[in-house]
């Protein structure tokens, strides 16, 4: 992509609004703009980087044998009647009303409407287990919308469904989900923490907010320092296997937010390894029985033959929210330092004087080869001065700077930066390409 058509308004005044940095940086790198309070426009830069976290999450579902499909945004109040949450859900539900004046509402969640399909098809025991999910914008009116896309009222959102016979089969659809998610925050260079969360009525151990700590998180959590070393399940995890040691392992440790905080037990904890920190809840998994089975009526038949309402957990990831968390977690005074594997592009070509006779050709040169070489590049073609192209880079974040200048280049050599560690390094075309693609 060259930037001189690209579409990148970046602000050059810090915005007042913006309370905490990865809000602040989000505006002035062009990724977000707000059109309401807690709803926003995905600029391109931003929408990039969305879409590479949603890839993300899409394989890591699809690994532990969940499957893709899509729902609408609106529902009908109707479904929401059947299991009581039309009026206990309250003011954080957007309710509209259409011209026949029918009720409807922007879904928070869809619990509800994966329970009409399951009941509207599945009738066997012979088609389980099943994990529905998809990726979607969610509304909730919240009280206090802010940070950015962290809390936002429309959100976009990743929820998985698990559909089985008995409460044992769903303790193993709970533990893959609780794999993948270990997978998945890992694969964004995120340290994830599972951490005890509350069941309400449901009871029992199988509720876990998965938490990136950070200062400027909103939830109080405790955790075993033990925790941020364990290590990320491989990636040739077998999901059909017995998932329960490395659920296990890591659920041994202690670990809880706030409402589920034993202070007694986190007291008996060596005080060298207490952590007791703010954190993102950046996941939630969670198993509820029969809770809409029941209620909605979503039965299959057993091998003898008798029909038993099924066992459901629901699965979600704060797809838009993991922006923020990700740019809480990777900054510094100058911006942004993405990790690699969700970057918007992977290099900034930066030519600092176009028009002129060694820059031009050397990277129009290297663009064509790192776009032949499926590398994503933002080439910086504009008539800039060189600080603000070096800031605009080092803003956005790209993992590689690489600066053509006519001084570097009267020796054949361009300037390599790692935008992580800062380290410089001056290379021919050949070791640049070599290097990046
Ligand atoms: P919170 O405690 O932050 O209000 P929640 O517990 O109400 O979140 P869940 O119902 O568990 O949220 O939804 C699943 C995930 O969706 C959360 O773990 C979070 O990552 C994300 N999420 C929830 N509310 C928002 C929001 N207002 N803006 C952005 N992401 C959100
Ligand atoms: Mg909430
Ligand atoms: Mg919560
Ligand atoms: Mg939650």
């Amino acid at each position: 992509m060259r930037l001189s058509r690209y579409f990148l308004p970046i602000l050059k005044e810090t915005p007042k609004e913006a309370e905490i940095v990865s809000h602040r940086l989000m505006l002035r790198a062009g990724m977000i703009r707000q059109q309401s309070a807690g709803i926003y426009s995905w600029l391109p830069l931003g929408l990039k980087v969305l879409r590479k976290i949603e890839r993300i999450v899409e394989e890591e579902q699809a690994r532990a044998g969940a499957i893709q499909l899509l729902m609408p945004t609106i529902q009908s109040a109707d479904l929401w009647r059947e299991s009581g949450r039309y009026d206990a859900y309250g003011k954080e539900m957007l309710r509209i009303t259409d011209r026949h004046e029918r009720n409807m509402l922007f879904g928070p969640t869809n619990e509800e409407m994966i329970t009409d399909i399951f009941r509207g098809y599945v009738r066997s025991y012979k088609d389980l287990p099943l994990n529905l999910y998809h990726i979607q914008w969610k509304f909730r009116d919240e009280v206090r919308p802010r940070f950015g896309v962290m809390r936002g009222r429309e959100f976009l959102m990743k929820d998985a469904y698990s559909f089985d016979l008995d409460k044992e089969s769903a303790r193993h659809a709970y533990n893959r989900m609780f794999v993948a998610y270990l997978r998945t925050f890992a694969r964004m260079g995120l340290k994830a923490i599972p951490m005890k969360a509350d069941t309400g009525p449901i009871g029992g151990d199988m509720s876990h907010e998965f938490i990136i700590l950070a200062d400027t998180g909103e939830s109080e959590v405790f955790c075993d320092k033990s925790l941020l070393e364990l290590p990320t399940p491989a990636e040739d995890t077998d999901f059909s296997s017995d998932l329960t040691p490395i659920v296990t392992e890591w659920t041994t440790p202690y670990a809880a937010t706030d409402e589920m905080h034993d202070e007694a037990a986190f007291g008996a904890l060596a005080e060298d390894t207490r952590v007791s920190a703010r954190g993102i809840e950046v996941g939630h998994i969670f198993y509820f029985g029969t809770k809409y089975s029941d209620a909605m009526g979503a039965k299959v038949a057993t091998a003898e033959g008798t029909e038993v309402p099924v066992h459901m957990g629901s699965y979600g990831v704060g797809v838009s929210r993991l922006l923020g968390a990700l740019i809480e977690a990777n900054h510094d005074e100058n911006g942004i330092v993405w990790p690699k594997s969700v970057a918007p592009f992977h290099v900034g070509l930066v030519n600092l004087k176009p028009g002129d006779d060694l820059t031009d050709p050397v990277c129009e040169d290297l663009y064509a080869k790192f776009e032949a070489a499926g590398i994503e590049v933002l080439y910086d073609d504009t008539d800039t001065r060189a600080g603000a192209k070096f800031a605009t880079m080092d803003l956005i974040g790209l993992p590689f700077q690489v600066v053509a200048g006519p001084r570097g280049l009267k020796d054949g050599l361009l300037e390599v930066k790692d935008r992580a560690t800062g380290e410089k390094e001056m290379l021919s075309p050949e070791a640049t390409l070599n290097k990046l693609t």
